[in-house]
């Protein structure tokens, strides 16, 4: 059945985030016109029931709707994917990735060690990301077991299906490169965003990435052994290019759709041209 809409029929953002015994094991969003509301949330709350780790015992959705006045389209960054032999050589790419985007060695290290230990209180996981001063290191968010969390960004629900299909095309499939991609799209354009580093703490999925506004979403094959629950986001930002509340505020509120996409590369080996 084809359903025409009005152009200007309203989108909804829908938000799902799932607990259990306490702890966040899941969250995921959409942004998806009027008659896609209900397949979304039943899709997202499906997932909070799959997850890798156990079904949820909590799960919240929400539904809002939202001003399209309000949104900003944006194109999604270039995608890379740079083959490493194993985890060592994946944190050692990170670190050098995060070098061509000005931050100091020693600091991208710690970044490395500090999700590889849980940048959470007592070594949890967060449920949103570090927030992380590029030049000093000095950690910004106040709240550490929730970090910050972006959020209200996805791609528009017409091109969807194109960039699924780009994506699978090129053996990219998986829902988690997409979700990623989407994210990384909208810290780009965060005022003092500088780079940002991440490995999922799904143990069952092992790449992770640095993005930044000259290499894009850069994907690394292996970020952690498979099995390691660790994982997590680190934002960089330049603090004499924003506020705190300023780079929050874009993060939470501002709705991104994305509507076209960047270059996709083919996978290549590691050539360091930086040592
Ligand atoms: P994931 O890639 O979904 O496995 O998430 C990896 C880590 O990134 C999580 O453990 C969180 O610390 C962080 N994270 C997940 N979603 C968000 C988000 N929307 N905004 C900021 N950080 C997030």
């Amino acid at each position: 059945m084809i359903i025409s809409l009005p152009m200007e029929s309203p989108l909804y953002s829908v938000r799902m985030r799932a607990s259990c015994n306490g702890q966040h094991i899941s969250g995921a969003e959409r942004i998806v016109d009027e008659v896609a509301v209900s397949e979304a949330t039943a899709s997202l709350t499906e997932r909070a029931m799959n997850c890798s780790t156990g079904a949820a015992d909590e799960i919240h959705c929400s539904v809002e709707r939202i001003e399209r006045a309000n949104i900003r389209y944006a194109r999604l960054p270039n995608v890379s994917t740079c083959l490493v032999n194993d985890w060592q050589e994946g944190r050692h790419v990170a670190c050098c990735l995060l070098g061509r985007a000005g931050i100091q060695n020693n600091i991208a290290e710690r970044a490395v060690q500090l999700l590889a230990d849980g940048a959470g209180p007592g070594g949890v996981v967060m449920r949103g990301a570090v927030i992380m001063n590029a030049r000093t290191g000095e950690r910004l968010e106040t709240d550490q077991f929730r970090g910050v969390r972006a959020t209200r960004m996805d791609i528009s629900p017409e091109y969807r299906p194109v960039m699924e299909s780009v994506l699978a095309a090129k053996g990219l499939g998986h829902h988690r490169v997409l979700e990623a991609l989407v994210l990384a799209g909208k810290v780009l354009g965060a005022p003092g965003f500088v780079a940002e580093l991440c490995w999922s703490d799904d143990p069952h999925y092992t790449t992770g990435y640095v993005a930044d506004s000259e290499g894009g979403y850069q994907r690394i094959s292996v970020l952690k052994l498979a099995g390691d629950p660790s994982g997590g986001r680190i934002l960089f930002v330049d603090r004499s290019q924003t506020s705190f509340e300023e780079l929050v505020d874009y993060l939470e509120r501002q709705v991104v759709l994305f509507s076209a996409a960047g270059t996709i590369s083919s996978p290549a080996k590691w050539i360091s041209t930086d040592e």
